[in-house]
C-alpha cells in the first residue's frame, strides 16, 4: 500500500500539473490551474458515493492537491458554499498514471480516467454554474471556448483481480473529516505528543507505528525503515520504551519519510512517478529477507504474517536475539496470525 512518501510524491507530481504555484513549478511552464473537465468511469465499483453525483465535479477548476493519511485528495473549489472534493483511496494495488489528454482507459487494470484541460480566461465561471448539467454539455462547452488546451488525462488503475481502490465525491469539510482516520501527522508532532500516543496503548512498536488513527500514512515498509533507523526491534512493546529510546524512535521516524519521500520526489523530477512500490533497493531491511544488513552484514530476519512480513536485523535491533524463536515459530506454525493484533495476542498468551 502507497505509504506516506509514496502518496507524497503523487500528491507533488499532481499539484504541479493541477495547481502548479508559478510558472517555473509548472510542468509545462503554464502556472494556471487544472480545469477537470470530466471523469469517466470504467469501473462500477470505484466511486463510493451517491450524493452529490460525480458530474457536480465535471468543469470545475482544481483549487488544491494533497494528502489525507494514504489517500489523494483533489480540491475543486466551493459548491453552494462549501468545498467539493474528490478522493482517491489507492488502498494496496491502486495506482495513478499521467496520460495525454483524453487517452483510452488502460484496459483491464484502468478504473477511471479524469481529462484535465488548462483554464482559459473567463471560462471558468461559465462552466462552473454550467456544472449541474451533464458531462456533455460541460465538454461541449469546453470545447467551444477554448479551455480544451491539453493538459493531461490522470488514470485511476488497480493492478488485482480484488478492486479495493476507492474514490469519493466529497461535499464539505466535515464530510471530509470522516474519510481522515484520525492519526497525528508524523512529520509535524512533537515528541511529548508522541510519547502520549505510543503509551496511550500498550501494543507492539510496529503495530503503533502503522495504526493510522495513531500515526497518519505509515505501513509496512516504511514502519521497518524506520525501526531499522532506531535500532528498536518490532516487537518491543510500548510500555517498556523509556523516554530515550522514544526520542530515538521520533528521529527516526521524521528522518526516515522525510529522506524518502525528498529522494523520490528529486527521483522523479519533472517525469511521472511510474513506478510506486513498497519494495526498493535502497531500503535497508524491508523486503531484503536473507540479505546483508546495509551496517552490520548480519542476514535480514523476518516474521510472517498474513499476506506480508516484517524484516529486522536482529543484531541492530534485538541484541543478536531472533525474534520468531523456536517456540513462537511452533505456534505460529499452521495457525499464522492475519493480523498484528492476532500476532500480538499469541506473543501475549505464550508470556502468561
Ligand atoms: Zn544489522
Amino acid at each position: 500500500m502507497p505509504e506516506l512518501p509514496d502518496v507524497e510524491l503523487y500528491v507533488d507530481a499532481l499539484r504541479r500539473r493541477l495547481v502548479p504555484r508559478d510558472a517555473a513549478d509548472a510542468i509545462d511552464g503554464d502556472a494556471r490551474p487544472a480545469v477537470l473537465e470530466r471523469v469517466r468511469l470504467a469501473s462500477p465499483f470505484l466511486l463510493r458515493t451517491v450524493m452529490p453525483p460525480l458530474s457536480v465535479t465535471h468543469g470545475r477548476t482544481v483549487t488544491s492537491v494533497r494528502r489525507l493519511g494514504k489517500r489523494v485528495v483533489i480540491g475543486l473549489g466551493l459548491l453552494d458554499g462549501a468545498p467539493l472534493y474528490l478522493v482517491m483511496h489507492l488502498m494496496i494495488a491502486g495506482r495513478l498514471q499521467w496520460k495525454k489528454k483524453d487517452a483510452p482507459v488502460p484496459g483491464r487494470i484502468g478504473l477511471a480516467m479524469f481529462d484535465f484541460s488548462i483554464e482559459s480566461a473567463g471560462s471558468a465561471a461559465g462552466v462552473s454554474t454550467k456544472s449541474a448539467g451533464s458531462a456533455a454539455d460541460v465538454s461541449t462547452k469546453s470545447a467551444g471556448s477554448g479551455a480544451g488546451v491539453g493538459r493531461g488525462s490522470l488514470a485511476f488503475t488497480e493492478a488485482s483481480k480484488k478492486k479495493r481502490a476507492k474514490l469519493h465525491v466529497v461535499h464539505g469539510d466535515e464530510a471530509l473529516d470522516e474519510h481522515d482516520p484520525g492519526g497525528a501527522e508524523p512529520l509535524s508532532i512533537d515528541v511529548p505528543t508522541f510519547a502520549a500516543l505510543l503509551r496511550a496503548e500498550n501494543h507492539t512498536i510496529k503495530r503503533t507505528l502503522t495504526d493510522p488513527r495513531v500515526l497518519s500514512g505509515i505501513g509496512n515498509a516504511y514502519s521497518d525503515e524506520i525501526l531499522f533507523a532506531a535500532k528498536l526491534p518490532p516487537h518491543r512493546w510500548t510500555s517498556k520504551l523509556t523516554d530515550e529510546e522514544i526520542a530515538r524512535l521520533h528521529t527516526a521516524m521524521q528522518s526516515t519519510l522525510v529522506a524518502w519521500r525528498d529522494r523520490l520526489i528529486a527521483e522523479t523530477g519533472d517525469g511521472w512517478p511510474e513506478k510506486v512500490t513498497a519494495f526498493r533497493p535502497e531500503m535497508a531491511v524491508h523486503g531484503k529477507y536473507g540479505q546483508p544488513c546495509p551496517t552490520c552484514g548480519s542476514p535480514v530476519q523476518r516474521i510472517a504474517y498474513a499476506d506480508h512480513e516484517t524484516n529486522y536485523c536482529a543484531t541492530c535491533q534485538n541484541e543478536g536475539q531472533l525474534l520468531a524463536d523456536r517456540g513462537l515459530s511452533r505456534l505460529l506454525k499452521g495457525d499464522w496470525p492475519k493480523t498484528l493484533d492476532q500476532l500480538e495476542e499469541l506473543k501475549r498468551e505464550r508470556r502468561r
